[in-house]
């Protein structure tokens, strides 16, 4: 009888998305042995279909806001030594609504003192700095410097290829994990590892392992629909990332602001489709001149796994306010998915001893994840 030889590795990570990524890249350089699996042989999920934004002005002043510097900094780290694209584009809110305008001039007098750095541009100054932006009624802008740009596919597909080749993580890509029981992780392809160590970044698998506790954790799903152009003629760049004014509504840096509840109010009142779709909209271009464009927010029982026309014309309509994209044929269009919790900005649990469910932080995962798990690492040596 031949028995099957246990593999050996401190650490076990499921999911080679940037959470699991940034979990096992941190438990590489502090010396660990680590072993990585996912499921798909290249990346499918959500790390690989976002805007590539990686953005820390939505985050709330304060520790998330220095979380995602933190996070910021490893890109840049990992520009150098991964060669991964990553541009420090900063980002602009455009508004061409009164009350819009009095959020950011309201926000833009409180960053210092929150410790955040952007200024308040006036309609001259924006477009004086920022010439792709629409002049049509802009009210102004607010500018932040912190912002970067990656290429999500690129960077995730060659993070996984760094991390094999400078830090000798093995890569399990295209093996599922169907079972631990900690020190034992099990796959579908019949190994069994033995670690010290185990991370579940399984992003939206909420099935497979720890079933109960995904439940128990009231994280759901939610999708957005998504969008880019080609590469646009004669090198034409966007210049930053770009938010429009229903972004002061989705991320929670400018509920700081007294002047916000006028914007929810008119938005509530005379946006009905947008509100209803969940849409707010921004842009972001890569490396190739693509324009990327969203997004939407359905939840659960509203997932379908077939788009809506409708969400992708409310959206560009919007966008449309904002910028003339000299070659505006969409090339592609798709969806992505995570997973959000009502209130928490990143999820653990630990179900068995040294194993640890670690969640995605809903929209903010490509911003907030090297530094959750450089923190995490840092309180669990
Ligand atoms: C459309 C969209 C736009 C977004 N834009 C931004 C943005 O611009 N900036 C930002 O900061 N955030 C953004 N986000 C959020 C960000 O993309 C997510 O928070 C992040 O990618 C989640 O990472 P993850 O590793 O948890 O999930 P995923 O990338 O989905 O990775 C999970 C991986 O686990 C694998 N897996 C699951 N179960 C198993 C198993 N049992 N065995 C083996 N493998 C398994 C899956 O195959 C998958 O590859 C956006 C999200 C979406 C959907």
């Amino acid at each position: 009888m031949t028995v099957a030889t246990e593999l050996r590795a401190d650490v076990a990570v499921v999911g080679a998305g940037i959470v699991g990524l940034a979990f096992a890249w941190a438990a590489a350089r502090r010396g660990r042995s680590v072993v990585l699996f996912d499921r798909t042989p290249t990346p499918q999920g959500a790390s690989v279909r976002n805007f590539g934004m990686i953005w820390p002005i939505g985050q709330p002043p304060g520790e998330s806001y220095e979380r995602a510097l933190r996070s910021r900094a490893r890109w840049l780290e990992l520009k150098d030594k991964a060669g991964v694209w990553a541009e420090e584009c900063g980002s602009l809110h455009a508004v061409y609504r009164a009350d819009e305008d009095a959020v950011l001039r309201e926000f833009a007098e409180l960053a210092p003192g929150l410790g955040v750095r952007c200024e308040y541009l006036t309609a001259a100054d924006a477009l004086g700095r920022f010439p792709a932006l629409n002049p049509r009624e802009l009210m102004g802008a607010l500018h932040s410097p912190t912002e970067l740009a990656v290429n999500p596919p690129a960077a995730v597909a060659r993070l996984q290829h760094f991390l094999a080749e400078a830090h000798g993580v093995q890569l399990r890509l295209g093996v599922a994990v169907t079972g631990i029981e900690m020190p034992r992780v099990r796959t579908a392809s019949g190994e069994t590892w033995r670690a010290d160590r185990a991370f579940v970044c399984s992003g939206t698998d909420f099935e497979t392992l720890f079933p109960a506790e995904f439940t128990a954790a009231g994280i759901r799903r939610c999708k957005l629909q998504m969008m880019r152009t080609g590469p646009q003629p004669g090198g034409w760049r966007v210049g930053a990332h770009l938010a429009g004014g229903l972004t002061l509504c989705h991320y929670t840096s400018f509920e700081v602001c007294r002047t916000l509840p006028t914007v929810k109010a008119r938005v509530a009142a005379t946006m009905p489709d947008y509100v209803k779709y969940g849409i707010h909209v921004m842009a972001s271009q890569n490396d190739r001149g693509e324009v990327v464009i969203g997004d939407s927010h359905e939840y659960d029982a509203d997932m379908s796994p077939f788009d809506k026309p409708e969400i992708d014309a409310l959206i560009l309509d919007y966008l449309r306010e904002m910028l003339d994209i000299p070659d505006p044929r969409i090339a592609a269009r798709w969806h992505g998915v995570y997973a959000k919790h009502p209130t928490k900005a990143f999820v653990t649990a630990e179900p068995q001893p040294g194993c640890v469910i670690a969640v995605a932080p809903s929209s903010t995962g490509m911003t907030m994840s090297f530094g959750i798990a450089d923190d995490w690492w840092e309180a669990n040596p």
